[in-house]
């Protein structure tokens, strides 16, 4: 084969091993998923309970110490793993309410655990170092709110460092100065690939660090190990990863560390249908990471180039939750009755600890370039003006009838 060919092939299909170890961890999740969460919502005090009871499972091979506290004076510890020469760091939930990866965290280690006589664990353990801070903003998730307990996005603080969680993470990164690292983020559940209206059940940015988008030998580092993943998770969710914009964000950390010399890979946990709990992504994530730091131990993300990343579709936002198409609808008062699609989001709604969805309108009209996750046809079916205005709270239940 023509080395150029050859090298084209190896950049679009992932190692047979690669292949083969990331199947394996996608189909055994079951047996090694921490199972002591299995809702978005919990505490710090439960993750330090959760954080325990793996210390007590992995021994030695993972020490815990505490980085810093919050604004409220919780703790918010880095865990190490491993004493390979490579450092790669990960950081989640730096935004309360995004707590996918931090769930994703607790599989990794509990993997670990379990398989830690396996050939890729004690490769990934002896070709890397693990430097893990779950949960930047304690404050934030005790509250399920995106900023810290000082009102602050944390995302917006990496130059002022206004934030104690903000320098905790700065600290972390300059005392280690890690080859590697992960930005870990949730992002709205509605987002598409592209114009396709497919949801992006992740999405996936190496951040610029500079307003031309130039690439360093950082970044295409970071694009290479976005290639692998990328690789990794479209054997099963092919057509359902997005590129998150990489317009430069010059106070943000992902863009910033990729500036000070660490390569960033942001990882955005986003949608899939009948998930809200996002237990779906959460698994993604962990198969995702697991196999990328195996690659990183042995060194075969470098061949998956730049490429596998480059060309996923961008980030739109085209979906609703539910759209109604064609219905027709009446009003009482006279008025002529018109065909319209009726866009409906769902939206959680918490009440002594306990959710419930409710649906709210959210467009009307002709929505035909809009996508949804439900799609429920209204062709010929009758729906009073009164029970669909924009903006207003819906019966889901009642619509539902009417369509059927
Ligand atoms: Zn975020």
């Amino acid at each position: 084969m023509p080395r150029l060919l050859f090298v084209l092939v190896l950049a679009m299909t992932l190692q047979s091993a690669e292949a083969q170890f990331s199947k394996r961890l996608f189909d055994t999740y079951d047996a090694y998923a921490f199972s002591g969460i299995s809702s978005r919502r919990f505490t710090h005090a439960e993750l330090m309970t959760h954080l325990a009871a793996l210390q007590q499972k992995l021994g030695p091979l993972m020490t815990m110490e505490q980085a810093g506290v919050s604004a409220e004076n919780r703790s918010i510890h880095l865990l190490k793993l491993g004493s390979g020469p490579v450092k790669i760091f990960l950081w989640s939930q730096m935004h309360g309410d995004e707590p996918t990866a931090t769930m994703a965290l607790l599989d990794i280690l509990n993997y670990i655990a379990q398989q830690k006589e396996s050939p890729e664990v004690k490769a990934i353990l002896a070709q890397t170092t693990l430097l893990m801070v779950p949960m930047l903003n304690p404050d934030g998730a005790q509250r399920f709110q995106r900023r810290t307990s000082q009102g602050i996005d944390m995302n917006r603080d990496a130059l002022r460092l206004q934030t104690p969680e903000a320098r905790i993470l700065k600290g972390v990164r300059d005392a280690y100065q890690p080859e590697i690292g992960f930005n870990l983020h949730d992002q709205d559940p509605r987002y598409t690939v592209g114009d396709q209206g497919t949801v992006a059940v992740i999405s996936l940015l190496a951040p610029a660090y500079n307003v031309e988008k130039s690439d360093n030998a950082v970044r295409t580092r970071a694009k290479q190990v976005a290639s692998t993943l990328t690789l990794v998770l479209e054997q099963f969710v092919k057509g359902h990863l997005g590129k998150y914009d990489d317009t430069f964000e010059p106070r943000a950390f992902g863009d910033n560390i990729q500036k000070w010399g660490t390569s960033v890979v942001l990882i955005e946990s986003g949608g899939w249908k009948n998930d809200p709990e996002k237990m779906f992504i959460r698994k993604l994530n962990c198969v995702g990471l697991l196999s990328v730091f195996h690659a990183v131990a042995v060194k075969s993300y470098v061949q998956n180039g730049t490429m596998p990343y480059e060309r996923i579709p961008m980030n739109t936002r085209t979906l609703y939750d539910i759209i109604i198409r064609g219905a027709t609808v009446t009003f009482p008062d006279g008025r002529a009755p018109i065909i319209a699609d009726i866009a409906v989001n769902k939206e959680e709604v918490r009440d002594g600890g306990v959710s419930t969805w409710r649906g709210r309108v959210v467009d009307f009209g002709d929505l035909s370039v809009f996508y949804a996750h439900e799609e429920w046809n209204g062709e010929g079916k009758i729906i009073e003006g009164a029970a669909v205005e924009l903006n207003d709270i819906v019966d889901l239940p009642m619509l539902r009838a009417a369509v059927r």
